[in-house]
């Protein structure tokens, strides 16, 4: 007969470790005993048997009738038939056994159908009750017979009906153990096959490196913890997180938010670092699963915990070189956007914050690095990314966002414009000492472009790129550093406007030198002028040099201007005199025409023309001019000194603080820089700065010059600071040359 259940089920050889158990007979010694059934009771069954079996094929059909009446009984039946037995054969085979009775027979192999009989009745799910019931019904048919059937002899009635009862007991006896039997082997069975799996479930989750618990909510209480837990957590488990004690503080919360979350019935995971071990930090990451009833209340939560420690350093790795610059080990261009992008998100929301974004370009790099080759290059940037980091503060970010440019967040700042310019002077101090390479110095500058939010840009990409072009300006101009401008874009327009003009300037004589006279502070003596170009526009009167030059220096213009200029204060001047002491002249050489070559050159012949000596004439330069090629100039600044023209820092303390540079050159005057001279009145670090250049100058041998004096308390200021030389307003604006021979001629003598 097939079995009710579908699943296979693995017989127990298939099983590792399954007990083969000796089959324990039913009937034993004692069974006969206390059945009391004799050999006597049987024979006379047998005797009797034809007799007995009259009239069974109606019987079947009462029990049939029987089975049917009952539904759970007509259930069993019918899932029988769907399982494809037959249920008119069961019940022939039934009756059959019950006929069977009537013989006596108690031999073996009648014991054993009568076993079958019990273990079938296991199978198919037929209650003992119900068949019970059926041999009730048998018996009842039985008596009835016995007691009327004149082919039973009278005397012989009631000790069969005595041996029925007993045969019916034994077979009642039989099936109901067989019955028993069986139950308890399936059950046996289930339990082996549980075992089994529990044990391999257990050395699984002793050999996993996860580690696994459940947590039962309504109680809190851990109801189950893998091998690998216990063995992991060494004090007692704690509930719901059993190594919660290892969790640092800061980390705990985190822990405690998701446990929140999974009891609302989500699943949370999350990655937590553990207090570090002999080995460091380690990081797992914890999972979270809720079990919920149909009511959506959560019952248990299942836990897993691994470490990822692995994982999360490959992931930072990854990160880091994603951005990460690798020659210099900065933050790259991407990481630069998105520190600024916070820095600027912080900004927004605290009103008066600002925020510095600063470009910087390394103005000899891509000499040193094609002349020394890229080994040398890169060597050069990481020096130059550790003498830039060592001046920024540690909320700062310094970045290469390639080449040689480099770029700067400085973040929160209140007074962004003051912050970035001394950040600007410690960068540009910083990269003054020579950098080494194989035993050689090599002596950079670097240009910068500084945008500030709020006033250039609200926009990382829009300060960005306001850097840059403030970058390029300054690089232009020589100088080591401008601001973003808004109105560069309308100057743009005017540089257009310009260019075209500025052809044949010259030829039309527009340009016209105005003269500005010095003064000997110890003497009160007018000792010499500068000379400051300017050009009648057709159209626009009177154009400061501001407006046209640097127009002229990019168009390639300035060094035909630069001859005009000497050949005409030289011819100028050399008639002036003041006092009848000798008057010397100041020109404006502007980078360009300074590199020139043959400046030096086209200096003598104009010197050899007008007639004058050497010590007649100044050369201004600005420090960026000196710094833009340090070396080529110091050949340029000590053939002219060979002439005997004196040299003179102009816009000095704006430009580079590096003041290495000063002791070699041949220089003769510091022209200290008008913007300090204006803020001296009521800025005391001001007159801190005038005087140390001051000071500075006398040390190196220089006269120090303040231009853009405007008052009398300044001047007597200077005077008492030690200052050589004053020009400005104060004594007299640029004057074009006739007025201004005039003005020598009304100077009391
Ligand atoms: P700079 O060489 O620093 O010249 C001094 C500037 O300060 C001049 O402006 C002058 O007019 C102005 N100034 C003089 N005294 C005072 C004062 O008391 N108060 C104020 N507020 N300003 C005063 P300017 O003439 O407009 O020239 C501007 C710049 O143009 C010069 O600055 C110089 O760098 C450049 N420049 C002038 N002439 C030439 C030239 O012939 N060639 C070249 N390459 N550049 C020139
Ligand atoms: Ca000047
Ligand atoms: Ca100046």
């Amino acid at each position: 007969m097939p079995t009710p259940t579908k699943k296979r089920r693995r017989t127990k050889e298939e099983r590792p470790g399954a007990r083969k158990k000796a089959p324990h007979p039913i009937v034993g010694k004692e069974f006969n005993y206390v059945l009391q059934l004799t050999a006597e009771d049987t024979a006379r069954l047998a005797r009797y048997r034809d007799v007995l079996a009259q009239g069974a094929a109606g019987f079947a059909e009462t029990t049939y009738n029987y089975l049917f009446d009952n539904p759970d009984i007509a259930d069993v039946m019918y899932a029988y038939e769907r399982q494809g037995g037959n249920i008119g054969e069961l019940v022939r085979g039934h009756l059959q056994h019950q006929l069977d009775l009537l013989s006596g027979e108690i031999d073996d192999k009648a014991t054993a159908r009568s076993e079958e009989l019990g273990r079938s009745h296991f199978r198919l799910g037929v209650k003992p009750v119900w068949s019970i019931g059926a041999y009730r019904l048998f018996l009842e048919h039985l008596q009835g017979l016995i007691a009327t059937n004149p082919q039973i002899a009278h005397d012989d009635r009631d000790a069969l009906e005595s041996a029925l009862v007993k045969m019916v007991f034994r077979d009642l006896a039989i099936t109901s153990e067989a019955y028993w039997r069986a139950a308890v082997e399936q059950l046996t069975d289930q339990r082996d096959e549980l075992g089994f799996e529990q044990n391999l479930a257990g050395e699984l989750l002793s050999n996993i490196p996860q580690l696994l618990w459940t947590v039962d909510i309504e109680s809190n209480r851990i109801s189950y913890a893998s091998p690998g837990t216990r063995a992991f957590c060494t004090e007692p488990l704690d509930a719901p997180i059993p190594c919660l004690y290892r969790i640092p503080g800061s980390e705990r919360q985190r822990v405690l938010t998701a446990w929140q979350q999974v009891i609302d019935g989500e699943s949370v995971q999350l990655e937590v670092r553990l207090a570090p071990q002999e080995d460091g930090d380690r990081w797992f990451r914890m999972a979270f699963y809720p079990m919920a009833n149909r009511r959506g209340r959560v019952l248990r939560v299942h836990c897993m915990m691994e470490d990822v420690t692995e994982l999360h350093s490959d992931r930072e790795r990854l990160e880091q070189l994603s951005t990460q610059d690798e020659v210099t080990g900065l933050p790259n261009r991407t990481l630069w956007y998105d520190r600024l992008g916070s820095a600027l998100a912080v900004a927004r929301r605290n009103p008066g914050a600002s925020v510095a974004v600063m470009v910087l370009d390394i103005n000899q790099f891509k000499m040193y690095n094609d002349s020394l080759g890229h080994q040398a290059g890169d060597q050069l940037l990481s020096q130059i990314g550790q003498r830039l980091q060592k001046v920024l503060r540690d909320t700062d970010t310094l970045a290469r966002l390639g080449g040689d440019e480099f770029g700067i967040v400085l973040p929160m700042v209140q007074d962004a414009e003051k912050a970035a310019e001394r950040v600007v002077r410690e960068v540009i101090t910083s990269l003054a000492a020579p950098f080494s390479y194989q035993k050689k110095d090599l002596c950079l500058s670097t240009t910068i472009g500084i945008a500030v939010y709020p006033q250039h840009g609200e926009e990382a990409h829009t300060l960005a790129s306001h850097a840059d072009s403030a970058m390029y300006r300054a690089k232009w101009n020589t100088v080591p550093y401008l601001f973003y401008e808004s109105e560069s874009a309308e100057s743009a327009s005017e540089h257009l406007q310009f260019s075209g003009q500025l052809h044949g300037a010259l030829e039309r004589q527009e340009f016209e030198l105005y003269y500005q006279p010095k003064v000997d502070l110890a003497s009160g003596q007018i000792c010499g002028a500068e000379a400051l170009l300017r050009w009648k526009h057709p159209q626009q009167g009177l154009v400061l040099p501001k407006r046209f030059i640097p127009v002229a220096e990019q168009l390639g213009m300035i060094s035909p201007i630069t001859d005009w200029v000497l050949h005409t204060a030289l011819e100028q001047s050399k008639h002036w005199s003041a006092n009848s002491a000798p008057m010397s002249i100041s020109i404006n050489v502007s980078a360009r025409s300074f590199q020139s070559p043959g400046l030096v050159g086209r200096i003598a012949k104009a010197l050899r023309r007008a007639g004058v000596k050497g010590s007649h004439l100044e050369v201004e330069i600005t420090e960026g001019t000196l710094m833009a090629d340090l070396e080529e100039a110091a050949r340029t600044l000590s053939k002219l000194n060979e002439l005997g023209v004196s040299i003179a820092i102009d816009d000095f303390g704006t430009g580079y603080s590096s003041l290495s540079y000063l002791k070699s050159l041949p220089i003769d005057t510091l022209k200290i820089d008008q913007s300090f001279l204006q803020g001296m009145a009521n800025n005391p670090k001001d007159v801190a700065i005038v005087r140390s250049i001051i000071e500075l100058g006398h040390n190196l041998d220089c006269k120090v010059v303040a231009e853009g004096v405007e008052g009398e308390a300044v001047r007597q200021q200077l005077q008492e600071l030690g200052c050589d030389l004053v020009q400005g307003f104060h004594i007299s604006e640029p004057l074009p040359d006739a007025v201004f021979r005039e003005w020598l001629s009304h100077l009391p003598h």
